[in-house]
């Protein structure tokens, strides 16, 4: 039976925690963040041991999931990699490209899984679209949120754009950018991007991406336009829609079934799966590396035009 800890039991952390102590094949040996009152009144709700230290956690371990802000994954990711123990990291990986890539070397090196926490993958609304799409020829989504204060120690477009930047890659599969990318954001509460528009042109399909944390409402959806319908992925409610003309400018909408889950829970479970088999995870490092490139392309863009403007903080 693996050994399985939790760096980081904040607001996503705790439900790693309590998926992994419902597993059977799992001893969850232990928690750690450096908020120790949080860490122990999770390790009292799931009856583990807590660690104020990561490190001495990392002792006890064959495998860690790590759900603390993505400003500390590339050090305690690296000093998990560096002792030999199999990773989930939460997304982003990183904010840095040149972190990402040694995190996937150092994984290749060692021997170890490195996956990453693009969740929405697992989102069985998304699966079915991916099922059943044909040429992709155009691409909108949309990924709102009011503002919470968490993941804002990195721009917007690493903290949720990149999973519509992974999900596009995933559906588009090789294509690489043909033309420009063309980026705008703004920041209003932070001093980072809390805003980001972007066209993204490639080969056949072309992409829109609309990212907030500073909306007035929470919304996630993904709209894929075929040449004769187009589908509608609500990915927060888990539901899919066809849409199709029917002559004389009607359209006619259809629900397709999708059988709803918890794709945290998909996502662990397929973790411990890789941990076990030694298989590949469906989102390792090295498939992210791509995405997050163009989330550092369109963050240079987007600082770039608005320092010209005079108008960005960050
Ligand atoms: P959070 O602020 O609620 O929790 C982070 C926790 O990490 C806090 O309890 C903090 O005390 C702890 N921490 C900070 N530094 C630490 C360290 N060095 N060692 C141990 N603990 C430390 O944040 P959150 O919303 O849970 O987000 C955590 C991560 O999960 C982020 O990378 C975020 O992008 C990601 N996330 C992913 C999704 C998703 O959809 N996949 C959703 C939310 C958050």
């Amino acid at each position: 039976m693996k050994r399985i800890g939790v760096i980081g039991v904040g607001y996503l952390g705790q439900h790693h925690v309590r998926i992994l102590s419902e597993f059977k094949d799992v001893r969850l040996s232990g928690i750690s963040d450096i908020n120790l009152e949080r860490a122990e009144e999770i390790g009292r709700l799931y009856g583990c041991p807590v660690f104020e230290d990561y490190r001495e956690l990392l002792d006890r371990v064959d495998a860690v999931s790590i759900v603390t802000p993505t400003v500390t994954h590339f050090e305690i990711s690296r000093e998990a990699l560096l002792r030999e123990k199999d990773l989930f990291v939460e997304k982003p990986l990183t904010h840095d490209l040149a972190e990402a890539e040694e995190l996937v070397r150092l994984a290749k090196e060692k021997k170890r899984i490195l996956q990453v926490g693009h969740l929405e993958r697992y989102n069985p609304a998304y699966r079915k679209a991916k099922e059943i799409i044909g040429d992709i020829l155009y691409i909108i989504a949309e990924r709102l949120s009011p503002f919470t204060g968490r993941g804002a120690d990195v721009d917007i477009t690493f903290d949720l754009m990149i999973h519509d930047l992974d999900l596009v890659v995933d559906l588009i599969g090789g294509e690489v950018i043909v033309g420009d990318l063309h980026s705008h954001g703004l920041s209003l509460v932070t001093d980072k991007i809390d805003f980001a528009t972007v066209w993204l042109d490639f080969s056949v399909t072309k992409v829109l991406l609309f990212s907030s944390r500073i909306s007035t409402d929470k919304r996630r959806t993904l709209t894929l336009f075929c040449n004769d319908y187009y589908l509608i992925a609500d990915l927060m409610a888990q539901t899919l829609r066809r849409v199709r003309p029917a002559g004389q400018g009607r359209l006619i909408s259809e629900d397709i079934s999708v059988e709803k889950s918890e794709p945290l829970k998909e996502e662990l479970r397929d973790f411990v799966d890789c941990i076990n088999s030694r298989r590949p995870p469906l989102v390792s490092g090295e498939d992210i590396l791509y995405p997050l490139s163009l989330a550092v392309k369109i963050t240079e863009q987007i600082r770039w035009r608005g320092n010209s403007l005079g108008g960005f903080k960050g």
